[in-house]
């Protein structure tokens, strides 16, 4: 571009197209995607976590304080997702803008319809159990597009000079998303209730269960973050081959072998998903959700009968 008519675009551009994006911080990539998809280019979105991490235990690099440091404004997940991480380095990344309570600390799990909500006490023999509820619902776009729609709000109250389009971009994204569930979830019912049976490894899948109209019979794990014993997986060898369970899904980010042999000793697939979107690679979230209801629809319709 020749230097006049960069000079030409200056004049006629107002000064705000030039002002600093807006720096959110999310930590799970799917929250990036998200955020990225509301704010367009007046935002500037990075995630601290990438999808093949387990989002229990991301490692708390120092590059992320210094990430933190900078945001104007932090997308979480909540519901003690990220317990094991995320609190040290907020404490290190001393940012009011971020801290909870400012109009810049986003809790996602605050706008969506909670499962598995215990009723009494949690104890840590029952497992990594979460005392708000499953915090696994990112994976699910009916939950997806209520976290837009907040964000849409929160957006247009941090950065009130672009707030219709913040709102805009939310609707838009929430029409899409409900869609998207209800298409899918259309899909699914045809299935022959039988067939929409599965096991899955640790207990990540229920709102996407929900969502799909599908029925867990057993988790790998014998509770949730413990790892499985041999007792346990005859267990669930034994469940599935009674059930007639052919299905078994897991994140990409969980040890396969115990699974690669149930699987085998089951006669069923085993379905490995993608832990998150794909943000770094560009990835949008509708198409993340949509291919992972696809690859477990492909495994329930080709699983034997
Ligand atoms: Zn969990």
């Amino acid at each position: 571009m020749k230097t006049w008519m960069i000079g030409l675009l200056l004049w006629i551009l107002p000064s705000a197209a030039f002002a600093a994006p807006l720096k959110v911080v999310a930590t799970l990539p799917s929250l990036a995607a998200l955020a990225a998809e509301v704010g367009g280019p007046l935002v500037q979105v990075e995630a601290l976590s990438s999808p093949r991490q387990d989002p229990h235990y991301v490692d708390a690099r120092p590059s992320l304080i210094l990430q933190l440091n900078r945001a104007d404004m932090l997308v979480q997940n909540g519901l003690e997702l990220e317990v094991g991480w995320l609190p040290p380095l907020l404490l290190q990344a001393r940012n009011p803008k971020i801290s909870q309570g400012a109009p810049g600390f986003f809790d996602a799990s605050q706008f969506v319809h909670r499962l598995q909500v215990p009723a009494g006490a949690v104890s840590r023999r029952q497992g990594d159990i979460h005392p708000g509820g499953n915090p696994h619902f990112l994976f699910d776009p009916r939950a997806a597009a209520s976290i837009a729609e907040a964000l849409g709000q929160r957006l247009a109250e941090v950065d009130a000079a672009h707030a219709e389009t913040y709102r805009n971009n939310a609707a838009v994204l929430v029409k899409r998303l409900r869609a998207l569930a209800a298409e899918e979830a259309a899909k699914f019912a045809a299935l022959p209730a039988a067939k929409r049976r599965l096991c899955v490894y640790h207990e990540s899948l229920v709102y996407v269960l929900d969502w799909l109209g599908l029925q867990e019979v057993a988790t790998v794990e014998p509770r949730p973050g413990i790892p499985p014993d041999p007792q346990h997986v005859a267990a669930v060898l034994q469940t599935m081959r009674g059930g007639g369970v052919h299905v078994l899904a897991q994140e990409e980010f969980y040890p396969q072998n115990t699974s690669k042999t149930l699987a085998e000793l089951a006669k069923a697939r085993l379905v490995v998903l993608q832990g998150g979107t794909r943000f770094s690679e560009g990835q949008h979230y509708a198409d993340h959700a949509r291919a992972l209801a696809d690859t477990l629809f492909a495994a329930f319709s080709q699983a034997a009968p």
